[in-house]
């Protein structure tokens, strides 16, 4: 046997969820977000279940979207940054690939390109600064950015884009701004667009338009951090379970871990546990972060190590060597175990390194 720590991925979950995501924003079509290796879930087998149904799929660069071209995927797939440079794109045409544009700079390699290319086809999407201030053109750019890309033949279809700075912060006003910006220029310009990411799929209705770009919530993860925004009908795309490989008894006063910055109030039983921060499991979870044991919550106690972690055993008498133990999946969602790591499930899910083996159910 070898180490007992694996993640399960669930695609018929990741799967039921991009139905729930259309069915959410019915009407739209919908581009499933595969990028950084789909959040850790594995970005091959991910597409691979997803292929059939989807109407696109979505990654940060090239070398992601050839990765899943040699692999047989054959949806289309969308450069959600666009190129980096402009050697990319001879590439992007023989793959297919749908290219966003964020930058004047951008706009002039690819007249450039097209120029010497007469008969070839690309889908651009057309990404507009309306607030986040991280890429795309500004407002004032687009209506000249458009005049240029409407010229170019070669530019088989365009649609609008932009993204969320605060989509998961229900009180923020700032994502009316920036809908209002947006709905305008689609008025003007009579395109599709596409705005939303999960959080606003989930909570803008208004910001539905003709394409939606769920991520997180494929993987059954909730983009918000507040527990009475949690969507319910979503289902877990990965299950991180492990072993406890061994069991101590320690009395009050006694330490746990490096730092010995836990320490027992009473005789109590600890379990180790193989898994660690080299496994992605955040150092910086606080002690009481939650696992899952027999059915119900044990605590963390202790730092994180590299390989291991400890829990209090104190509800869990009848615990042994070899139980099996839940980090987070189906029983216990990764937002709940993100919240007691001062940080959000994205990070968790795709900072899943390589060391965990992904098994995979039944598609
Ligand atoms: C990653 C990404 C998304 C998906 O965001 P989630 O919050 O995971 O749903 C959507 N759009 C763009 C441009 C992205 O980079």
């Amino acid at each position: 046997m070898s180490r007992p720590l694996k993640a399960q991925i669930h695609l018929q979950a990741i799967r039921h969820n991009y139905a729930q995501a259309r069915r959410q924003a019915s009407g739209a079509c919908a581009v499933a977000v595969v990028k950084a290796d789909a959040y850790g879930h594995g970005a091959v087998p991910v597409a691979k279940a997803l292929d059939q149904d989807v109407d696109a799929l979505g990654v940060a660069s090239i070398d992601e979207a050839l990765e899943l071209r040699a692999a047989g995927i054959q949806s289309p797939i969308l450069l959600l940054e666009g190129f980096f440079h402009v050697d990319e794109l001879p590439l992007l045409v023989q793959h297919g690939l749908w290219c966003v544009l964020h930058s004047v700079e951008q706009i002039g390699q690819l007249e450039q390109f097209v120029l010497r290319q007469p008969s070839i086809s690309l889908r651009v999407w057309l990404k507009v600064d309306s607030g986040m201030h991280r890429l795309g053109l500004t407002p004032t750019e687009v209506a000249d950015a458009l005049v240029r890309l409407q010229r170019l033949p070669q530019i088989a279809a365009l649609v609008l884009m932009s993204h969320f700075a605060c989509a998961d912060e229900p009180q923020q006003p700032k994502t009316a701004e920036q809908l209002q910006i947006m709905h305008a220029l689609q008025a003007q310009w009579q395109l599709p667009m596409s705005l939303s990411n999960s959080a606003a799929l989930l909570h803008w209705p208004q910001s539905h338009a003709q394409w939606v770009r769920p991520g997180i919530m494929l993987y059954g993860a909730s983009p918000f951090m507040q527990p009475e925004l949690v969507p319910s009908d979503l289902q877990a795309g990965m299950t991180l379970s492990t072993e406890i490989i061994a069991i101590r008894e320690v009395e009050a006063g006694e330490s746990v871990g490096y730092g010995a910055t836990w320490v027992s109030d009473r005789h109590t039983r600890i379990a180790t546990l193989a898994v660690g921060y080299a496994d992605g499991y955040p150092r910086h979870a606080r002690n009481g972060t939650p696992v899952w044991l027999h059915g119900r919550p044990a605590e963390l106690a202790g730092r994180v190590s590299m390989d291991m972690i400890t829990i209090d055993l104190s509800a869990h008498p009848q615990a042994r060597v070899g139980d099996q133990v839940e980090l987070w999946g189906e029983n216990l969602t990764v937002t709940e175990v993100a919240r007691d790591c001062m940080t959000i499930p994205y990070t968790l899910l795709s900072g899943l390194t390589r060391r965990v083996p992904r098994c995979y159910d039944e598609g």
